[in-house]
């Protein structure tokens, strides 16, 4: 029985963004809704603690919503619970928007045992935030970051590309100044218009120029050209780090390790004996088939993905996908069909007794992902 990994979600925001589905809310600072969210959190981390799952965890991520939102002293408490809770932790990532992210909140978040923050930034073009219904400045974002690296923490920034108003030199421009503010890693999104944001409500199933395919392949080779020369190398389909700064925890989802997640909109992926701790925790969860030896389940709607071993492996080949590391080449041998069909399409190569994504792979990694998940 073990997680390796632990998410705590925070589901708070100042302000909906444009293009955000998602599971965060609006709200006021001074909303008193957030005193009642943490008290269940830290109700929830002893529970976990007491029933023996916390032991091993390795990593924790602290998401959302806005994590800063909620201000330094709710923050710290709950930061230091979760470091408290888990023992042998190695990594402690925060989310943070630069709005909210003060010095007061860094330093408070480095005393409690946080390794890593995590930037909301996306854009360093006021005109462009402005579109994407972000509330803070390419200034205050520009200072937080600078905040957050001179403290000594392990500094991501996410950025998003094919976004309104954005052009191929003010993209070059956003990546020159990332790198220049010496962040440790990079992350990067195309933006995606999801039904039900005031994006999707203004665009529908029309795709506006600036987000065409071609738009977003281009600002996403730009980005692993210019971060690649500044040693943010690529490690995962959108994240770009220096040695030794990959994000353990987001590691740990690509390679098939148990993750716990507490708060209302968190993912779980859990083993077998861990399942039936899970419910003593969530006791909404229904009892497992005998031969489920995977599940997955969000706090958000209840419901539980049972998966085989099959499937569990299936589902392991596809996410390893994700890494630039890609997989053992002897994990498809089962498959030789689907191996050399991949391989005949360009789609993986060999390298080293792996087989790594192409930068076809890459591209139509929504076919190489399908690919590996019909083997199950
Ligand atoms: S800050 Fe993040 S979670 Fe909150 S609305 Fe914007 S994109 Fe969504």
């Amino acid at each position: 029985m073990s997680i390796g990994a632990l998410y705590v979600h925070v589901p708070f925001c100042a302000r909906k963004c444009s293009y955000c589905d998602f599971a965060s809310e609006a709200t006021r600072a001074d909303d008193p809704r957030m005193d009642g969210y943490l008290d269940e959190r830290i109700a929830e981390l002893d529970r976990c603690r007491g029933l023996g799952m916390l032991g091993s965890c390795k990593t924790a991520y602290l998401g959302g919503g806005t994590p800063t939102f909620l201000g330094a002293a709710r923050l710290g408490t709950l930061a230091s619970r979760i470091r408290t809770s888990c023992p042998n932790l190695t990594e402690f990532s925060c989310e943070a928007n630069p709005d909210s992210l003060t010095e007061k909140v860094i330093a408070t978040l480095r005393d409690a045992g946080v390794t890593r923050i995590s930037i909301g930034v996306q854009s360093l073009d006021d005109e462009e935030l402005r579109c994407l219904g972000r509330i803070h400045t390419a200034d205050q974002a520009r200072a937080c970051v600078t905040v957050a690296v001179t403290a000594g923490l392990n500094v991501s920034v996410d950025l998003m590309c094919a976004i309104p108003r954005q052009t191929d030199e003010s993209w070059q421009q956003t990546l020159h100044e990332v790198i220049a503010l010496g962040v440790g890693h990079v992350s990067v999104y195309p933006l995606a218009i999801e039904e039900g944001t005031p994006f999707g409500k203004r665009y529908g199933d029309d795709t506006p120029p600036w987000n065409d395919e071609d738009v977003q392949a281009r600002r996403m080779e730009c980005a692993e050209r210019l971060l690649a020369a500044a040693d943010l190398i690529r490690y995962e389909v959108a994240s770009y780090a220096r040695d030794g700064r990959q994000c353990a925890h987001n590691i740990a989802y690509w390679t098939g390790v148990p993750y716990l997640g507490l708060g209302p909109g968190a993912a779980s992926m859990l083993d077998a004996p861990t399942y039936e701790v899970a419910r003593d925790l969530f006791d909404w969860l229904p009892p497992r088939p005998h031969d489920a030896s995977r599940m997955r389940f969000s706090t958000l709607d209840a419901e539980v993905e049972f998966l085989s071993a099959r499937e569990a492996w299936a589902e392991d080949l596809m996410l390893g996908m994700r890494l630039t590391r890609g997989i053992e080449e002897g994990r498809l041998e089962a498959v030789p069909d689907t191996r050399d069909d991949l391989l005949a399409r360009g789609l993986v190569e060999r390298a080293g007794g792996r087989l790594v994504p192409t930068h076809d792979g890459w591209l139509l990694g929504n076919e190489l992902f399908a690919a590996l998940w019909d083997c199950r």
